[in-house]
């Protein structure tokens, strides 16, 4: 007998039918013996219809009350699942984030938890009942409502699978686990029976959109295991979990990520002494932009052009800023390119695999894919291309790193 927190996500309650469909899965849960807590999304879309109701009546909605009203989505969701459970005969309640205490700071819209109280959840739960608690959603000290940010319903299962010290928690999505790159670009892209958190981390990172983010470090922190499943489609999903030093033979990349949103800015002919990155990147970080990679090198007439890249909206931003920039530093000039993509491979194994890398900048040389720009972190090599090679590159790596379907015997 094990003890599951499960998360169902909003496609997966987004309806009378689908929300039964989650009372029937929980119900199979509990003839097995297991003890059971559901969190829930909104129905899908509520969310937006309702931040879009706020956005109609005051430009800049009011944080407080914005939170007073998102939050009523997973409300909605927690009580329908309730009586769909009692309907087939099985025990439930339903509690807000307030009434379990779900103990947040205050930044409204984007609060994050600090404490989970747990007793009303056991006592319910030694009493043979399903616990459905609201997603999204926690209460600060003074009492007021407060939600976690986007997709937060993930973060609240793997909050509450650490306080309940739970055996798994369980994320049902619409997609049945994490795959080794995105299926619409690699149609050979296959499941993972497994992933690190580390690894899984990156792959949100860097745009894979699976899990909301602070919610595989939450994870990873308090060393929760996490599976992605589908809700529609039975199957054992991808379990997120710690290294395991176990497996002899560790797959050397376990994935391929990438982005099209960012944009390249150089700074070219800056002159070569001390503080120019701090003169280039500190009003860039000014007016609020964030940076993700940064290259920069020396060439024989000591200066150096320097090159990082933001996100592609804030692209024309950071070309006002770099204009100032290159009259106070003395550069030669600032120019930039917004038609590029970051390609990423991802995976724990490199870190005992020497050639990683160049096996990388073989594949794409192979099909003449110029790299701009390469970032290395233990468990990963970015490099920045052209946009509209993204999709060849991405195959060409699948393929090298033996990732595609096909190439594999176990699965
Ligand atoms: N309903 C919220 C959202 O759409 C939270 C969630 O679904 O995880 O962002
Ligand atoms: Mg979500």
């Amino acid at each position: 007998m094990a003890l599951y927190v499960q998360k169902y996500g909003g496609t997966s309650v987004g309806s009378v039918e689908r929300i039964q469909a989650v009372a029937e899965k929980v119900k199979g849960f509990r003839q097995q013996g297991h003890d059971v807590v559901v969190v829930v999304s909104a129905m899908s879309g509520e969310t937006n219809r309702l931040i879009a109701l706020a956005q109609d009546m005051q430009t800049q909605p009011d944080p407080r009350e914005m939170d007073a009203l998102v939050s009523t989505g997973e409300q909605v969701t927690i009580a329908l699942l309730c009586m769909a459970l009692k309907k087939i005969g099985v025990d439930a309640r339903s509690y807000t984030g307030a009434q379990v205490r779900v103990l947040t700071d205050k930044y409204h819209t984007k609060a994050r938890i600090q404490d989970i109280e747990t007793e009303r959840v056991r006592t319910d739960l030694d009493q043979g009942r399903v616990v459905v608690v609201a997603g999204f959603q926690g209460v600060d000290t003074d009492g007021n409502i407060t939600t976690l940010g986007r997709g937060g319903s993930d973060t609240t299962g793997v909050a509450l699978a650490a306080a309940l010290k739970a055996d798994e928690c369980q994320i049902y999505t619409d997609v049945d686990g994490v795959y080794t790159t995105d299926p619409r670009v690699v149609e050979g892209a296959r499941r993972l029976e497994k992933i690190t958190f580390e690894e899984m981390l990156e792959m949100a990172s860097l745009g894979s959109k699976v899990l909301q983010i602070r919610a595989v470090e939450f994870a990873g922190k308090y060393k929760v295991p996490l599976r992605v499943l589908s809700s529609f489609k039975d199957g054992p999903g991808t379990l997120i979990t710690i290294e395991d030093d176990e497996a002899v033979e560790k797959p050397v990349i376990s994935g391929i990520a990438f982005n099209r949103d960012e944009a390249k800015l150089t700074v070219m002919g800056v002159p070569d002494i001390p503080g120019v990155a701090s003169r280039i990147l500190g009003p860039i970080s000014r007016a609020n932009i964030e940076v993700d990679m940064i290259v920069q090198n020396i060439a024989a007439d000591h200066t150096t052009d320097f090159t990082f890249t933001v996100h592609r909206n804030d692209y024309d931003k950071a070309q006002g800023v770099l204009q100032q920039v290159v009259k106070e530093l003395g550069a030669r000039e600032s120019v930039g390119n917004n038609k590029i993509a970051k390609v990423s491979i991802v995976g724990v194994g490199m870190r005992s695999h020497a050639g990683v890398a160049s096996k990388m900048f073989d594949a794409l040389a192979a099909e003449n894919i110029n790299i701009q720009m390469i970032s290395t972190s233990e468990i990963k090599v970015s490099v920045v291309i052209a946009e509209k090679y993204l999709e060849l590159a991405v195959r060409a790596l699948h393929s090298a790193f033996d990732l595609d379907a096909s190439d594999t015997v176990s699965e």
